[in-house]
């Protein structure tokens, strides 16, 4: 048996020793691409190559971590789909091109693999002669398949860079196809498994559609390594495969089944261990489950193996569990899942935990709707309400379908995808509120360069203005627009830290800019506001940042990474950044952690940041190789991408020596140049975020004095309004709370007393054999109004109804209770009551002892008579 890390390190030698650089793959989360969600292809990270924008690497090779959700409805009920799965390829920009790819790979399954080569068939683009020829060499004729456009022709988008393919399969032969007569390994079946898919991007395709030759050519090869790793092993499909195997035994276990008894419970055991694969990863990637974007996928698909294990009638938590299975299967490749594995497991049980609880919220919210309908006698429920159980509880429709069955009902589905579609026309992707299409009015500007680490202010050359998405030649006197100019020291907002605010200005124009943000690509775009004339495309002028918010706002980021090294220091090497916000007034810290920092630990955190400031540590950028950076344990963003050459920020430590230092970390931001110049640093809260995670809120410089300060100013306010020292506050304020307490008592007693003494005000009839007491009172609270019925209940102890009236304003309340012996008797207050306020045009009601309401003011007579009458 062939396992699959292995098969991994073998592709990755192969093309290792024909001269390829091994690159590690990249996070599932891609950076630098708006219009990407997710990490899908070998190719994503290398798109700059792939472009020629950036040369030095012509051969590369890898193993991605790949995430799609295109085919989830296929996944379990085939041998092959996945959601997560790991892409082997090679890559070359501009060097080798179909003979190396083609022959290399044919070599790699043939003699590495040791596939037998009559299992294998290729297809080629049915206009790509070249590839044929080259096949023709290696395999006999007839094993060559000829296809169209459709499945071997490859393009980035409508125009761009493109190419054919040419598709490797492995052919499980006549006996596992469909019958039919023709059918064959590139039959719609199951016989023909592709599993390797080499791309030659020759082409440019321009608006016209005409194709031209590129200067330099590419290759882009995947293969799907579960995929090789059944064909290798002879599998029948990828969940029986190594990868997969001991997470499917776990869950046998959980569920106590046995996987291959029962084809149904075989795929959702199989949605299950992809599902767990993918959520493991995404986690581990910086992914948090949320409403919206990458979090709403990774919510989906919890709730989506969730609901798997529902179906099996499994009601408790159990995916956080084999998160870990999933470590252990791929720490070996994977490092950083083993270290995030605590993290991982929490993230999921809380999701799972939650959802069970929504399950059950949603399934009554299901049966009043089913009560609603069964009541108007229709049979279908409203799409827009199955709708709402799924977009706002996560309630999924199949499951409605099902238990509306159970009750003899349907949903209307036409207007469940209506619904569907208008909440998706809400979701659309955006960048920073601008849709992706609109972000080429900035890019066409080109990126800018910034010059704001060294510098607080540049001379500049205007090179674009926008005013309401469109690109205009000017702006207008008095008006806001954003700018776009060749070099800026504007800092825009990324990696937490906000964009930089200050003024731009020319010989007879000012502008303020209010904020500074940046496209994917680098272009820097200048909120401003016009404060003086106008400004124009291709003007000259001197922009210039507002030194002292930035200055704050570098204070906040050093401080920042001070915080996160403390923290990581306290409460352990999981608690892991999540995101952050530097601004010039305070800093925001996110982080994983399960539960709340106590008192200690967060006055520990605010010790060992201050004691770096007073140590005056030097503050050092320098660049070099990310593997470098791994190297010497700097700290990086979950979920980041980085380039190759990483920008370092050092605190103390020897010169030369990072590993000695303070604070290593990963990042793009402006820094103060020693820990002195931050001053003071304050925690001010920490506080839950959900999902397993914290956030700390701080403040560094001039914000914490001043935070200080208006502390002091509270404390002296508050001796002076209690009339004591600092040293005898709190005492001060604890005896006033204990007197504050005794004096409540007293007034209350008082209050009663008076009111008992009330007797003025309080009338006694006799009817039959009791007595009918009715006392009429003003202005007290509810509490106290039952309090005195109860009193003179107590003090009449038989034979007695008593009514209390209490007036306040144009309003009237009442209480009445009568006596156990007149309860028992024939009097019951409740239905009493019924006809007392009806008569009054009051409302209330009560039990057979006791009854309470009120109304608008009545004469005390006329309420007298009307009890009188029904007594
Ligand atoms: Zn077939
Ligand atoms: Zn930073």
């Amino acid at each position: 048996m062939s396992r699959p890390d292995p098969i991994r390190e073998k592709f990755l030698r192969f093309f290792e020793k024909k001269n390829h650089t091994i690159i590690p793959s990249d996070s599932l989360v891609p950076s630098g691409d708006p219009t990407l969600l997710f990490t899908s292809a070998g190719m994503v990270q290398f798109k700059k190559y792939f472009l020629g924008e950036n040369k030095g690497l012509s051969r590369v090779v890898s193993c991605q971590k790949c995430f799609r959700t295109s085919d989830i409805d296929e996944i379990g009920r085939t041998p092959r789909h996945l959601s997560f799965f790991e892409m082997l390829g090679n890559f070359s920009f501009g060097d080798y091109f179909k003979k190396e790819a083609i022959e290399w790979g044919w070599e790699f399954l043939t003699k590495d693999m040791s596939l037998p080569e009559n299992k294998l068939c290729v297809t080629v683009y049915k206009d790509d002669s070249e590839a044929y020829d080259l096949w023709k060499q290696i395999v006999p004729e007839k094993k060559i398949y000829k296809l169209s456009e459709k499945t071997n022709f490859w393009s980035m988008g409508p125009t761009g860079p493109c190419g054919p393919c040419s598709e490797i399969i492995f052919d499980s032969g006549e006996e596992s196809g469909c019958g039919k007569k023709d059918c064959s390994p590139v039959c719609d079946c199951d016989r023909g498994l592709e599993i390797w898919n080499l791309v030659f991007t020759q082409f440019d395709r321009d608006n016209s559609g005409k194709l031209t030759p590129l200067p330099r050519k590419n290759i882009d090869t995947g293969m799907g390594l579960e995929r090789l790793s059944l064909v290798v092993n002879k599998k029948k499909n990828v969940f029986e495969t190594d990868l997969f195997l001991p997470i499917i035994n776990e869950l046998e276990k959980t569920f106590e089944c046995k996987y291959g008894s029962n084809k149904k419970n075989d795929i959702l055991l199989n949605i299950i261990s992809d599902h767990v694969r993918a959520i493991t990863f995404l986690t581990s990637d910086g992914v948090l489950p949320s409403n919206e974007g990458r979090g709403y996928v990774l919510r989906r698909l919890i709730r989506r193996a969730v609901r798997q294990a529902k179906l099996l009638d499994y009601n408790e938590p159990f995916l956080y569990k084999l998160t870990n299975k999933v470590v252990s299967i791929m720490k070996g490749t994977y490092s950083d899942l083993y270290i995030r594995r605590e993290n991982i497991a929490m993230i999921t049980k809380l999701e799972e935990e939650k959802f069970i609880e929504t399950l059950d919220v949603g399934i009554n919210m299901l049966n009043e709707m089913i009560e609603k309908v069964q009541k108007t006698k229709k049979n279908t429920l409203s799409g827009k309400d199955v709708f709402y159980l799924h977009n706002t509880y996560g309630f999924p429709p199949e499951l409605t379908e099902e238990i509306l069955a159970e009750h003899k009902l349907t949903y209307n589905e036409e207007e469940f995808i209506e619904a569907q579609k208008s909440a998706k026309e809400i979701a659309k992707t955006s960048w920073r509120g601008v849709k992706v299409a609109d972000i080429n009015v900035y890019n066409k500007f080109g990126p800018t360069e910034f010059v704001g680490y060294e510098k607080f202010s540049s001379e500049s050359t205007i090179k674009g203005i926008v005013s309401d998405g469109i690109s205009v030649d000017s702006t207008g006197e008095n008006k806001t627009a954003e700018i776009i100019i060749d070099k800026t020291p504007f800092y825009a907002e990324s990696g937490g830290q906000a964009g930089d605010k200050g003024r731009i200005y020319s010989s007879k124009a000012s502008a303020e800019v209010t904020d500074t943000q940046k496209t994917p690509e680098g272009v820097f775009i200048h909120s401003v506001k016009v404060t003086k004339d106008k400004f124009s495309v291709g003007d000259k002028i001197t922009a210039e940042i507002d030194i002292e918010q930035r200055k704050s706002i570098m204070r906040h980021h050093t401080v920042t990474h001070l915080l996160h090294k403390a923290l990581r220091e306290v409460v352990g090497g999981h608690a892991a950044q999540s995101g952050s916000l530097v601004s010039p007034e305070r800093l925001r810290f996110d982080f994983t952690h399960f539960s709340a920092l106590d008192k200690r630990q967060l006055d520990r955190i605010e010790d060992i940041v201050n004691s770096k400031i007073l140590d005056c540590l030097p503050v050092k950028i320098f660049y070099t190789e990310l593997n470098k950076a791994r190297e010497y344990g700097a700290m990086a963003l979950f979920g980041e991408k980085y380039g190759e050459r990483v920008r370092t920020v050092m605190v103390g430590g020897i010169e030369n020596e990072p590993k000695t230092a303070s604070s290593l970390e990963l990042c793009g931001g402006t820094h103060i140049s020693n820990t002195g110049e931050i001053g003071y640093f304050k925690i001010i809260s920490e506080s839950s975020i959900g999902s397993g995670g914290r956030r700390i809120e701080a403040l560094a410089g001039k914000p914490a004095m001043e935070y200080v300060r208006r502390s002091e100013e509270m404390l002296n306010e508050l001796c002076e309004m209690t009339k004591s020292s600092r040293s005898d506050l709190k005492e001060r304020i604890e005896s006033l709370n204990k007197s504050q307490k005794e004096l409540e008592k007293k007034a209350e007693n008082l209050q009663r007393q008076i009111l008992s003494g009330k007797k003025a005000e309080r009338a006694e009839y006799t009817i039959k054999n009791f007595k009918l007491i009715v006392q009429k009172i003003d202005n007290i609270d509810e509490k106290t109004l039952r309090s005195v019925a109860d009193e003179i209940k107590n003090g009449v102890q038989s034979n007695s109804v008593i009514v209390v009236l209490n007036q306040k304003d144009d309003k009237m309340s009442f209480v009445i209770v009568a006596t156990q012996d007149v309860a028992k008797k024939d009097i019951k207050i409740d239905s009493l009551v019924k006809e007392f306020v009806k008569e009054l045009n009051w409302s209330g009601g009560g039990r057979e002892d006791f009854a309470q309401g009120g109304g608008k003011t009545v004469d005390i007579k006329k309420i007298t008579a009307v009890l009188k009458s029904l007594l």
